[in-house]
């Protein structure tokens, strides 16, 4: 995700006008989601003093697992993108770009990761799988045991109650 800056890096305060639209670089670094279709990035580049600023917004979809059912969930970001690009004292909040070119590839992908939900789930209530049998709860009722009650713990507080009762 390579931009050619050199029509803007020469006089402070000019700036372009970017586009892209296609695959999200470097896929496989997402481990937990893949990106579905193609993600759209639009917005501006301006040179303040040598320092290439990004304003921009950035639309994806993406497809994950319901981290409690495992059934596949799609959705969508929608997100506004303000980065800097400096050829050098960079900071925590800089990326690094050479010569001609500003690579967003980087700031993509922060941006993407900072804005995925630590646990997707495909609705809020999601009732998940049965531990017992596998079953989806959300589709299908099942009769299992409640998987608490057979943990070796209350098994052991049920001997000790028989114990006593005897
Ligand atoms: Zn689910
Ligand atoms: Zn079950």
């Amino acid at each position: 995700m390579k931009f050619d800056i050199s029509s803007i890096n020469k006089v402070s305060g000019d700036s372009m006008e970017i586009r892209y639209q296609g695959p999200l670089p470097q896929d496989d670094f997402f481990d937990t989601i893949s990106v579905k279709d193609d993600l759209l990035l639009e917005g501006t580049l301006t040179n303040y003093d040598g320092t290439i600023l990004l304003d921009g917004t950035l639309k994806l979809s993406y497809i994950g697992q319901c981290a409690r059912c495992l059934k596949p969930v799609t959705r969508s970001l929608n997100l506004k993108l303000t980065e800097k690009f400096s050829t050098g004292e960079i900071d925590e909040e800089t990326y690094i770009y050479e010569g001609n070119f500003v690579d967003l590839t980087k700031a993509v992908n922060d941006n993407i990761i900072i804005a995925l939900p630590i646990r997707l789930l495909c609705i809020d209530q999601c009732k998940g799988l049965c531990p017992v049998c596998g079953k989806n709860r959300n589709e299908d009722v099942c009769h299992c045991k409640e998987s608490h009650e057979e943990t070796p713990s209350e098994n052991q507080f049920g001997i000790l109650k028989n114990y006593f009762s005897n």
